[in-house]
C-alpha cells in the first residue's frame, strides 16, 4: 500500500513493463501491511463486511475512521490501524492476510499507484488515468526475476472488477474536485456517507424511508436493488449524482410534483 512520502511519480502506461514477486519465503512478508493508510471505496467495504459476516455499520464502527477531505467536503474513509507504534493492519497474520481474496483495491495494485488527473476541458471535465511505482525500501520484490506488464498486474489482481465498481463513484469525486464547486451541507454529506459506504443503512433509507414514492424506478431496477447489493451500490451513486446536482439522474413523480404545487 502506497507511503505517499516513497512514491516515485513517474507516470507509466498499461504496457509498463516491471519486474516483481510476492511471496511467503520473501524477507519482507508483510511489511507493507503496517504503518499505512489504507483508504476504502464503496466496493471494497461490501466484499469486506461481507467476508467478516458483519453489518456495514458493524464494519465501519469496528474497523474505519473517517477524514473529510478539505477540498471537496467529501467523507473518506480509512482503514483503522493498530493504536500502537507499528500501525498494523488488523487482518495481518505472520501468515499473511487473512481477508486476502477480499482485500481492498489499494491492497491489490500495491506496489503499483494509480492516480487521475482531472482538468476542465473546453467540453466539460476531462480525465486521464496513470499509474506509477511504489518503491519503498522495506520491499524487496522487485529484486524478483517475475516479469509483468501494469495490465498484467492489474488482471491477476483482480484489480480491474474494483475499478469497474468504483468507476461511477470515483467519477463524482473528479466532477466534485473541478474548480467553482462548493461544498456539501451536512445533510448531503450525511448521505454521501450512508449511500456510499453504509449500504444496509442506504437500503434501509430506499425501502422503508418513502424514497420510492418520491422517485420514478422501474420494477425491474426495485427488483435489482432488492436482490443484489452491488445494484443497490449502483443506485447510491445514481442517487449521489442526483442530489449532489451533477446529473439529473432520477425523476420526481409527477404526482409529487403536482401534491407539492398544490401545498405551495
Ligand atoms: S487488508 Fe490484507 S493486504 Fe491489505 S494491509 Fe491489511 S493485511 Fe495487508
Ligand atoms: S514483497 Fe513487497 S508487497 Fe510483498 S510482502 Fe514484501 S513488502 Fe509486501
Amino acid at each position: 500500500m502506497p507511503n505517499i512520502d516513497a512514491v516515485v511519480p513517474e507516470k507509466l502506461s498499461l504496457n509498463t513493463r516491471f519486474r516483481f514477486r510476492c511471496h511467503k519465503g520473501i524477507k519482507c512478508f508483510t511489511k507493507c501491511c503496517s504503518n499505512i493508510d489504507i483508504l476504502l471505496t464503496p466496493y471494497d467495504i461490501i466484499r469486506m463486511k461481507n467476508r467478516l459476516g458483519m453489518t456495514s455499520g458493524e464494519f465501519l464502527l469496528t474497523y474505519t475512521y473517517v477524514k473529510i477531505d478539505e477540498k471537496s467536503s467529501h467523507p473518506h474513509i480509512f482503514l483503522k490501524m493498530s493504536d500502537d507504534k507499528s500501525r498494523r493492519c488488523p487482518f495481518v497474520t505472520p501468515e499473511g492476510c487473512t481477508i486476502y481474496s477480499d482485500r481492498p483495491a489499494n491492497c491489490r495494485y500495491y506496489p503499483i499507484g494509480q492516480g487521475t488527473l482531472k482538468r476542465q476541458g473546453k467540453d466539460g471535465p476531462e480525465e486521464e488515468e496513470f499509474y506509477f511505482f511504489v518503491k519503498e525500501p522495506h520491499c524487496l520484490g522487485y529484486k524478483e526475476d517475475k516479469e509483468w506488464t501494469i495490465e498484467s498486474w492489474r488482471i491477476d489482481q483482480g484489480v480491474d472488477l474494483y475499478d469497474r465498481m468504483n468507476s461511477e463513484w470515483k467519477g463524482i469525486h473528479l466532477r466534485r474536485n473541478l474548480p467553482g464547486q462548493t461544498g456539501l451541507d451536512d445533510r448531503k454529506q450525511a448521505m454521501f456517507y450512508i449511500a456510499s459506504y453504509d449500504i444496509d443503512n442506504f437500503r434501509r433509507f430506499v425501502f422503508d424511508g418513502g424514497l420510492l414514492d418520491l422517485f420514478v424506478i422501474d420494477d425491474e431496477t426495485i427488483g435489482k436493488m432488492r436482490e443484489d447489493e452491488v445494484e443497490l451500490m449502483r443506485f447510491g451513486f445514481r442517487y449521489l449524482r442526483y442530489i449532489m446536482m451533477i446529473d439529473e439522474t432520477l425523476k420526481i413523480k409527477d404526482e409529487v410534483l403536482k401534491a407539492r404545487r398544490k401545498k405551495s
